[in-house]
């Protein structure tokens, strides 16, 4: 997506450890205009797919996913990091290893959040090495519902999550796709 990859060059930082800080527009500042463009994007990609149900993980999810949710007309669930005491027992729950913060941290989501008959899509923020998506599969799958897709704003093309995906089947949409990154340059995938 033309717009997303002109702003990610434009106010995009690369950090140490591969890590690009897209804060002042997409996880921390909200660009609300062009998350709602995103939305509807991954709604057009999706159109097709039966989805029933979006899931992401809080926060840096959540935004995407309901600006996703809404042009679907379908409701958004986020993946909780910490088990409130008012889900006690009755919750689905996975463990992610974190790219950014680096160890590992459980996410829960009630059982009543999502049914055997979903057809799930997955948002997310970043793709990189893959393991948030993996936990989110794991959840769709204890829950007995299905994985329609995946749709992430940034995939970090270079990193082995994206490859890991597919090879497991799931259609994986980027809207934007990064092949190199380092301090000086961000260099886009091909179409
Ligand atoms: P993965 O689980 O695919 O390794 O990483 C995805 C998760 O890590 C995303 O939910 C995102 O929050 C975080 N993440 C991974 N790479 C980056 C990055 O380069 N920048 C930022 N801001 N977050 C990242």
């Amino acid at each position: 997506m033309r717009q997303l990859e002109e702003r990610i060059r434009r106010d995009g930082a690369v950090l140490e450890g591969q890590v690009l800080k897209v804060d002042t527009f997409l996880n921390h500042r909200l660009d609300v205009k062009l998350l709602t463009d995103m939305g509807r994007e991954f709604a057009r990609l999706f159109a097709g797919a039966g989805v029933t149900k979006i899931l992401t993980v809080e926060a840096s999810g959540i935004a995407l996913a309901c600006l996703t949710a809404q042009p679907m007309g379908v409701d958004a669930v986020f993946a909780k990091k910490n088990k409130t005491k008012n889900m006690d027992g009755a919750v689905f729950k996975s463990t992610v290893t974190s790219y950014t913060r680096g160890g590992e941290y459980d996410i829960v989501v009630a059982r009543y959040a999502l049914e055997p008959a979903d057809k799930v899509l997955l948002i997310d923020d970043f793709l990189a090495s893959g393991s948030a998506l993996l936990a989110l599969m794991d959840i769709v799958r204890q829950a007995g519902a299905t994985v329609a897709g995946a749709g992430v704003a940034i995939e970090k093309a270079f990193q082995d999550g994206g490859a890991l995906l597919r090879a497991r089947g799931v259609r994986v949409e980027a809207l934007a796709r990064i092949a190199h990154m380092d301090a000086q340059r961000i260099i886009f995938a091909e179409e």
